[in-house]
């Protein structure tokens, strides 16, 4: 790998002169708001990371011929901030997202970031934008930390120069009307990763390759689309942007992460409770002739989706080559309500963290 800063540079802090009014949380559409300020860091070839610094939120100045439009030499990372009940911040394992960030980095040819950086760069953001981290139920800010390739070339060469950013946005309740199982579509024809490409990896161009399916599910009013691997096109990988797990006769699978799978933090959060809760946790090749099997047979019990942004999200239907099967009833089960409650609990700092999970920032 390309080298990075050896000593880690105080990170310089600009305010912006004038504060943007705070948009009303009730109905926020996702991702459309921004706090006053991000966080930035350069890369050059020979001198590594370096001027790390907070500004105001602000357009940036990108030649046209800049390697991330033409190659998507880009990754990202997708956490956020909670407010606790005594108005601390918190952040939910960070660590995990800044080694998640550098496993893509490796696989993308971009330079990594030093963990430390990235956590103090989050925090320092954090901290002076702390007036957007929302108090209401079940809001956060959201946070998005990305590396775009930014040397002016056309030739197919991993670039010389990067930035590394962070920014934040508030977020509203994933579930204003409560948690709501969703109606899910396999996907046939388009897939959306292979074992040896970049599925393990959180890069913008695999969402680009995703969204053909995505649309075509919603036109047939099903919300997600459920991945199937791209080599047999049996075996299940994923819901949308969202990991998944079946309960099954009383055990949980999730598909095993072979490298077209993306490691979800909140996946590994819920095996670890599972698993502290006694259930036997199957980390395995999972077909969807055993999903529809255990369907139709009524020993699968239970369906959700794990992610960032919806924590835990109840399945309440698959439909398969115009098969519609019904989980639970189409209603939520016992077992994905207590993972959410748990997980959100710990995440919001409202009930002991026993793992060690939170970090607070102030
Ligand atoms: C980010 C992401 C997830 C979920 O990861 P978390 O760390 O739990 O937010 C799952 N699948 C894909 C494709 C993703 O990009």
């Amino acid at each position: 790998m390309k080298e990075s800063v050896i000593k880690v540079e105080k990170i310089k802090i600009e305010k912006a002169a004038v504060l943007k009014e705070k948009p009303s949380l009730d109905g926020i559409p996702f991702g459309k708001y921004f706090s006053d300020h991000m966080f930035l860091m350069d890369y050059d070839e020979g001198r590594g990371w370096h001027d790390p610094r907070v500004v105001p939120f602000a357009n940036f100045s990108l030649s046209p011929a800049a390697v991330v439009f033409h190659y998507a030499q880009e990754i990202f990372e997708g956490m956020k901030a909670y407010r606790s009940p005594k108005g601390e911040i918190l952040l939910f394992r960070p660590l995990e997202n800044a080694r998640r960030l550098n496993s893509s980095a490796a696989r993308m040819c971009i330079p990594e970031v030093p963990e430390d950086i990235f956590i103090d760069g989050l925090k320092a953001l954090v901290e002076l934008d702390s007036g957007w981290v929302p108090s209401l139920p079940d809001t956060s800010l959201y946070i998005r930390p990305f590396i775009i390739a930014t040397s002016a070339q056309l030739g197919v060469h991993a670039s010389a120069s990067y930035i590394f950013a962070i920014i934040t946005g508030p977020v509203g309740s994933y579930y204003p009307e409560g948690l709501n199982p969703v109606r899910i579509m396999i996907e046939e024809s388009d897939v959306r990763a292979v074992r040896g490409g970049t599925g393990y990896a959180k890069c913008g161009g695999n969402y680009a390759a995703s969204m053909r399916a995505g649309i075509r599910a919603e036109k047939q009013g099903y919300s997600q689309v459920l991945w199937l691997d791209g080599v047999t096109r049996r075996n299940i990988e994923e819901v949308g942007s969202m990991n998944v797990m079946f309960k099954i006769n009383g055990k949980i699978v999730t598909p095993a992460l072979t490298g077209s799978v993306l490691p979800g933090i909140t996946r590994k959060s819920c095996i670890d409770l599972l698993k502290e809760w006694g259930y036997e946790v199957e980390e395995r090749e999972f077909s969807v002739d055993e999903l529809t099997k255990a369907a139709e047979d009524g020993t699968l019990e239970e369906a959700w989706g794990t992610g960032t942004a919806a924590v835990v999200s109840p399945i309440g239907e698959v439909a398969f080559k115009d098969v519609k099967h019904v989980i639970g009833g189409g209603k939520i089960g016992g077992l994905t309500q207590r993972l959410y409650d748990t997980l959100t609990g710990i995440q919001w700092g409202k009930i002991e963290d026993k793992f060690g999970w939170t970090v607070k920032v102030c």
